[in-house]
């Protein structure tokens, strides 16, 4: 092993996903976000759909979701029932009647821990209230351990266009070693019958860093990925948040961090980037690889990076609704039973102002790479330049990134770790908060 383990990964959250931080979303603002869906919609913005399927067989060791291990029928069942019950309220807000569905991500959890049959379930009883057979996109994600043939089958008929495949790594020991439920056999079955399918957008996401990883190991995962030739190719540096099992062994038992060091995981990405680019791969951001730029699109990103409307479905799922964000009730017991009263189960919200909306899109958007200004001082009316000068300045001098008169581009160094950089952006009083 040749991995420098000597500096570690500490607890605490690194992704940037949105803005304020989380912290700073409120119960008190929850009338906000139901007075938001009651407003009449400006048609000029697309809408997509969240939805949250917080089931999986196991909970890895990394994980920071809201999930429920080894749930039986009659558990999902309820849940479907509690998710098309949310669907009848929402599709028949002013806000939402009559729109169509750009774009939908079935996220978790394991969306494909349903079977064929609840997968069927759910379509039809959805479609009755909003369908998503108008989006350009539905991106589903599947462990690979819980998909077969009939299902992966099940999920084209059901109309899903863009498969995500959580393989994370190929080295059993390693998947073991870091509580993940499937092994590498299961990738290449799963990864077959996704290729039989034809799905338009194949994912397959990987990440750097978990316990046990080696500089050998690693090089084999993107070897193996470029031969596999997915349309996309996701690769996220393990990070510790609070919540996850390694976390609280770290906090409560004082285990030192099993996690390789930052540097280590930026090297590995770029390694693999490198790689990657000779079998024609693109950094389409700091995270994700495409293989064609003029086909490989993901909808959601670019339109959660650009505040479309977005509405959150099912426990503890993030939404952002005309200008509001919000965060349903993250405990399943008192989702279900909220949405059988007929409310709607938001348990917190924010309601930006126009500068944080724009902090919130541009630092977004440097995730990408690079970031077009014409568009967002058409948006906002600034002179973005101006607006951020100062951090854009230090950041240009330590060579993250290269500012033009219409574009801020991020180097290579800058985009290995970009989540690191946006802080700078915020506004005072989000600095040193707690991000979630
Ligand atoms: S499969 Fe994903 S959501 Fe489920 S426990 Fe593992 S990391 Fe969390």
């Amino acid at each position: 092993m040749t991995t420098d383990t000597s500096a570690t990964t500490e607890v605490g959250s690194y992704f940037i996903s949105n803005y304020p931080p989380f912290s700073q979303w409120k119960n008190d603002y929850v009338p906000s976000a139901l007075e938001a869906l009651n407003q009449e919609p400006d048609a000029s913005i697309p809408l997509g759909l969240y939805m949250h399927i917080p089931f999986c067989r196991k909970r890895c060791k990394f994980c920071y979701f809201r999930v429920y291990t080894q749930q039986n029928a009659k558990t999902i069942e309820k849940y479907v029932q509690s998710l098309e019950r949310e669907f009848a309220i929402l599709a028949d807000k002013p806000g939402v009647r009559g729109r169509d569905l750009d774009f939908a991500y079935f996220g978790g959890g394991t969306p494909s821990y349903l079977s064929s049959k609840q997968l069927r379930s759910l379509r039809d009883r959805l479609t009755e209230h909003l369908s998503w057979e108008t989006a350009r996109e539905v991106t589903f994600e599947c462990e690979p351990g819980t998909l077969n043939e009939d299902k992966v089958k099940t999920l084209k008929e059901i109309g899903v266009t863009r498969v995500s495949l959580g393989v994370e790594n190929f080295n059993d020991t390693i998947l073991e070693a870091n509580g993940r439920a499937h092994l590498s056999p299961e990738v290449l079955k799963a990864y077959d019958w996704i290729q039989n399918a034809g799905f338009p957008q194949v994912n397959i996401d990987l990440i750097a860093g978990m316990i046990g990883e080696t500089d050998e190991n690693w090089r084999e995962c993107y070897e193996k990925a470029a031969e596999m030739q997915p349309d996309n190719i996701t690769i996220y540096q393990m990070e510790l948040p609070h919540n996850t099992i390694i976390s609280q062994e770290m906090k409560e038992l004082g285990v030192t961090s099993p996690i390789a060091n930052w540097e280590t995981k930026r090297r590995w990405v770029d390694e693999a980037m490198n790689y990657l680019a000779e079998y024609g791969y693109h950094a389409s951001s700091g995270n994700e690889l495409i293989r064609n730029p003029e086909t490989d699109r993901f909808i959601y990103r670019d339109n959660l990076f650009r505040g479309s409307d977005i509405l959150a479905t099912g426990v503890s799922s993030f939404g952002h609704f005309q200008g509001v964000h919000y965060q349903n009730l993250d405990k399943i017991d008192e989702y279900m039973d909220t949405i059988a009263t007929g409310v709607l189960p938001v348990n917190r919200a924010l309601v930006p102002t126009d500068h944080q909306r724009l902090i919130r899109e541009f630092v977004l958007q440097m995730k990408e790479g690079k970031v077009s200004l014409p568009p967002l001082q058409e948006k906002f009316g600034v002179d973005i330049r101006a607006e951020f000068s100062d951090a854009l300045s230090n950041q240009q001098s330590a060579g993250y990134l290269k500012v033009e008169d219409d574009r801020v581009t991020l180097t290579r160094k800058g985009l290995l770790q970009v989540d690191s950089l946006l802080t700078e952006y915020f506004e005072p009083q989000h600095r040193s908060v707690r991000y979630t």
